[in-house]
């Protein structure tokens, strides 16, 4: 499904966020991206989504070179991977439905088309209930199933979610996590970036571990620390 090769970013300053890096992750697998804050987590996950480029080394996804992209082989890209973020970035002046909606809508769909694939993916997070509400009525939980809703409605063949769990606790985190593992279930592959080991320690998926822009360990059914 995806392969770094060699993968080095220097951003300018001569700052090293990845040195050398190689792995590969199979369709349907589920990994934790741990280590420090700095390692080069959101950098790995950022060179994935397209919003930087190596500069070494070569990523292939589904069998394309992303690195080689050009114009509008980018957002025709970026279409089929869903992400969530610590703080969720949802639209304030939207409500939960428009919010899911605006993703297809991007992407030309409308009608009731349009409204039966929102309702659905909030379906499967459980937040169909408030599809009417605002971002500033829902709890941080509800607001990251929302989120998650979002990223799932494209039916994307990938997830990246970058610290998913940051601003939850520990019951609401484990709920989010659970979500993308019933998500990753059903055929999709999921990365989390994350220094949350009590998430990782619960959950024992694989785990690939940076430190100063190294990976240092790739273990299955791994933990936290080595
Ligand atoms: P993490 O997500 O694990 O906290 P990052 O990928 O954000 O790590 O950062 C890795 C290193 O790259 C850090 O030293 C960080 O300061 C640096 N870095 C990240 N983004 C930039 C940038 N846009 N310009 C310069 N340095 C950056
Ligand atoms: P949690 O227990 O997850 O931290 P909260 O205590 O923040 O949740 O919220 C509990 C419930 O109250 C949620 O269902 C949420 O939708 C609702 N709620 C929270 N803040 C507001 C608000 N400002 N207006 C309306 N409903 C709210």
């Amino acid at each position: 499904m995806l392969q770094f090769f060699n993968v080095t970013k220097i951003y300018p300053g001569s700052i090293k966020a990845l040195s050398d890096i190689s792995f590969r992750v199979d369709k349907g697998e589920f990994v934790f991206l741990v280590g420090a804050s700095g390692a080069g987590k959101s950098t790995l996950l950022k060179l994935l989504t397209r919003e930087e480029v190596p500069t070494n080394g070569q990523i292939l996804v589904s069998g394309k070179n992303i690195v080689r992209f050009r114009g509008r082989e980018v957002p025709l890209y970026r279409r089929k991977i869903g992400m969530v973020f610590q703080d969720f970035r949802l639209l304030p002046n939207k409500t939960v439905f428009e919010n899911v909606a605006f993703a297809l809508e991007i992407c030309g769909l409308s009608g009731k088309q349009l409204k039966e694939r929102s309702m659905y993916a909030l379906e499967r997070v459980g937040m169909a209930k408030k599809a009417d509400r605002f971002p500033a009525e829902l709890s941080g939980g509800e607001a990251q199933r929302v989120a998650i809703a979002r990223a799932i409605v494209n039916n994307p063949m990938l997830i990246l979610a970058d610290e998913p769990t940051g601003n939850l606790d520990p019951d609401n985190s484990l709920a989010i996590i659970n979500l993308l593992k019933e998500i990753n279930y059903t055929g999709t592959t999921v990365i989390v970036a994350t220094h949350d080991a009590f998430i990782v320690d619960s959950f024992r998926q694989r785990v690939i571990a940076l430190k100063d822009g190294k990976l240092v360990r790739d273990e299955e059914s791994g933990a936290y620390a080595g």
